[in-house]
């Protein structure tokens, strides 16, 4: 990009996927990148995997991780909260989704970032939004030295140190409220040597909904590296004493995979799994990734929004043409994001709160009786263990009745499902009208009816 004096200077503060995608484009159309990490070189990010769709990286045009880095995503069993019946959850067709080293996807990252000619900063963490009046203009480390931006573009992640230093001008959510919190504890024990695992692509995850009741998700899984993970995950928080009772539930319903030998400590993560901020951008300052809230509401999945985000920020920030990055310029890249994934995200959310609250038993009928593991194990088989149409059709077509004719036995549950997807429905459509041209005042009063459209605890 052909700058009139010399390139405008973007900070990227944290190695979160969205800001690296945003600089390895910024980087390659000569902007003058600098990227703040608070890790060492090598140790950026989760020392695990996670799921993520391959996809994604054509469409952010980034190159695929080395193959070392990832394998392909095994399939779950979903289940039920009280009785433990398992259901096989459609996967995806091999080779669509993969289970990626964090890691390995970071330091992919750090050496794309690097050709592009950004500037990495291992070892030196953001303390603080340098200000003039209400706009961004810069960061202070916390070693004291200040960094001028034309841009600082915050992929600090979910505990942003920056987002609630953002001016109140600005109206960017400080805090996420009580109820929009899941709190996980992820920890990774060595697999009983007697265990046999599934190969790939089979079910080798199990994935457990409202895990002993609570509102939230716990899953035991093979990892792709043959150890034990485990995750309990739950809205609103958990208590130490809680987590424990779950977490010998899981030992006892897995003692045939299960050693109590500790492979990656167990610690407790706080995990995107509420809607995206009604505000992520400001003069001089944009979020990207979970310090936004992008990843999906129900699994707190983020790695490919926040690579689309990336791509979206970045292309608005070089259609800019080296004008001021205020919160006018920078708009368009919050009306993309909403259109193409916040909305859905919205109604995601509504569902998540209506599900994960749900009575523990009305979940278990669901299960029992509504659920006919004929059906979902007949679309799973179609879409991914080559069973053949006219026998997963006919499977459906024989078990759909029942399942039907269960559901309208409870005209309750009928009323309940209209209900809260008539909530979902109009969540998706106020999030679906962000306001496409920049008026501060119309977009207060849009970002108060998204924030009311969704169901808080009372
Ligand atoms: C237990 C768990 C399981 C998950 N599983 C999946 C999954 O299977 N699939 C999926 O898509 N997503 C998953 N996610 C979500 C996923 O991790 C995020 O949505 C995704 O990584 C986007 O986050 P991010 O890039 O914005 O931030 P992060 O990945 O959190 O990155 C933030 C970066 O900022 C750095 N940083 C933080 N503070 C400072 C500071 N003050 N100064 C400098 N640097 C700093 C951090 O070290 C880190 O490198 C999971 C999350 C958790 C917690």
């Amino acid at each position: 990009m052909a700058f009139k004096k010399k390139p405008q200077h973007i900070v990227v503060a944290g190695m979160g996927q969205g800001g690296m995608v945003a600089a390895i484009y910024l980087g390659k159309a000569g902007f003058d990148v600098d990227i703040y990490e608070q890790a060492k070189e090598g140790e950026v990010s989760h020392p695990w995997t996670d799921d993520t769709p391959v996809a994604v990286f054509e469409r952010c045009g980034i190159p695929m991780p080395p193959k070392e880095a990832y394998v392909q995503k095994s399939n779950w069993y979903w289940v039920s909260p009280g009785k433990p019946r398992r259901l096989k959850f459609p996967g995806t067709a091999p080779g669509v989704e993969i289970s990626i080293d964090r890691r390995m996807l970071s330091a992919h990252f750090a050496s794309l970032a690097k050709d592009a000619g950004c500037k990495i900063h291992y070892e030196t963490p953001v303390k603080k939004l340098m200000t003039s009046g209400d706009k961004i203009v810069g960061v202070e480390l916390e070693n004291g030295k200040k960094v001028s931006a034309d841009l600082v573009i915050d992929a600090l992640g979910i505990n942003s140190v920056l987002r609630p230093q953002a001016p109140a001008k600005w109206g960017i959510p400080a805090h996420e409220a009580d109820d929009d919190l899941m709190l996980g504890y992820r920890a990774f024990y060595k697999m009983n040597p007697n265990y046999v695992p599934p190969e790939y692509p089979d079910y080798r995850a199990c994935m457990y909904l409202k895990h002993m009741g609570g509102a939230g998700l716990s899953w035991c899984n093979v990892s792709p590296n043959n150890t034990m993970d485990m995750l309990i995950g739950r809205l609103y928080g958990m208590t130490e004493a809680d987590m424990e009772v779950m977490k010998k539930d899981l030992f006892e319903r897995h003692a045939d995979q299960l050693t109590d030998e500790v492979v990656i400590p167990g610690r407790f993560i706080k995990i995107g799994t509420r809607y995206t901020l009604s505000k992520f951008v400001a003069d001089g300052y944009a979020l990207v990734g979970d310090s936004a809230f992008m990843s999906i509401p129900l699994t707190g999945c983020g790695i490919e929004s926040s690579m689309d985000a990336g791509v979206y920020l970045a292309e608005t920030v070089i259609a800019n043409k080296g004008h001021e990055m205020n919160a006018k310029s920078l708009w368009p890249y919050q009306v993309k994001f909403f259109r193409k994934k916040g909305a859905l995200f919205a109604l995601i959310d509504v569902l998540k709160r209506w599900v994960l609250n749900l009575d523990g038993d009305l979940v278990d009928w669901v299960f029992y009786k509504v659920a006919s593991p004929k059906i979902v194990e007949s679309i799973s088989g179609m879409m991914f263990r080559g069973m053949s149409p006219i026998i997963g059709v006919f499977n459906i077509l024989t078990a759909l009745p029942f399942s039907l004719a269960q559901l309208f036995s409870k005209p309750s549950i009928l009323k309940e499902i209209g209900g809260v997807l008539k909530a979902g429905i109009h969540a998706v459509l106020v999030a679906f009208k962000v306001p496409t041209k920049y008026n501060e005042q119309k977009i207060n009063e849009w970002a108060a009816e998204y924030e009311a459209a969704i169901p808080h605890k009372k």
